[in-house]
């Protein structure tokens, strides 16, 4: 599967608003949007883009695709899978991006960011009901059980994990046990937890152009 090897701040500056795609660094002074909020390129700092109606509705694809961390296929699957099931699908949409595997692990807290999550997924150092599951793009579903791998949570990535946890807000669709360093899944998110930085009604604009 291919990936996005580029500059991942130019991705939020290109948004021009922060996207969190490297931890820790995106609470720091040495953000690039707090340093250099313009677009990126030579006249990036000049230049101020007149965007129309097809203009904002591509941004905000862009901005949800960058969030998750997907190319343009994988984004337009999900769309598809959406546009198919019942219901609205802008909410439809979120639901399913929300309930990717990375996501899931970044939203409990267990990675700093989405591609690191990817990146300790891919290790194996998670299971699903008792079973590995190194499939970033695996769909969880309510009633399973996230774990870290008995054998992996002395590493030195986990290090800490528990007092961080302490801080951590995790979404109410999620009940997380720091202790035991495990999750349920108790539904998918619904109401304000479907609300992201992103518009997905204009997405759906976007494709149904
Ligand atoms: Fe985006 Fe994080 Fe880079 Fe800031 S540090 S520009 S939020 S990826």
């Amino acid at each position: 599967m291919s990936k996005y090897i580029g500059s991942k701040c130019k991705l939020c500056r290109r948004e021009g608003e922060k996207l969190f795609l490297k931890g820790e660094r995106c609470f720091s002074a040495k953000c690039a949007i707090v340093k250099r909020n313009f677009p990126p390129g030579m006249h990036g700092a000049k230049r101020k883009a007149r965007l129309t109606g097809y203009g904002i509705q591509l941004r905000e694809k862009q901005k949800a695709k960058r969030l998750y961390g997907l190319l343009e296929r994988q984004f337009r699957k999900y769309f598809e899978t959406a546009r198919k099931k019942k219901g609205s699908t802008s909410e439809v949409l979120v639901k399913l991006l929300e309930m990717r595997f990375d996501n899931v692990i970044y939203r409990l807290g267990f990675a700093t960011s989405r591609s690191k999550a990817r990146q300790m997924i891919g290790h194996g150092l998670f299971t699903i009901n008792g079973r590995k599951v190194n499939i970033p793009s695996y769909n969880v579903r309510p009633n399973d059980i996230i774990k870290i791998k008995e054998n992996k949570a002395g590493k030195k990535i986990f290090e800490n994990l528990k007092d961080k946890l302490k801080k951590h807000e995790t979404p109410s669709w999620l009940l997380l046990d720091a202790k035991k360093l495990e999750a349920k899944v108790l539904s998918g998110p619904a109401g304000d937890e479907l609300k992201q930085i992103f518009d997905s009604k204009l997405i759906v604009e976007f494709y149904s152009r």
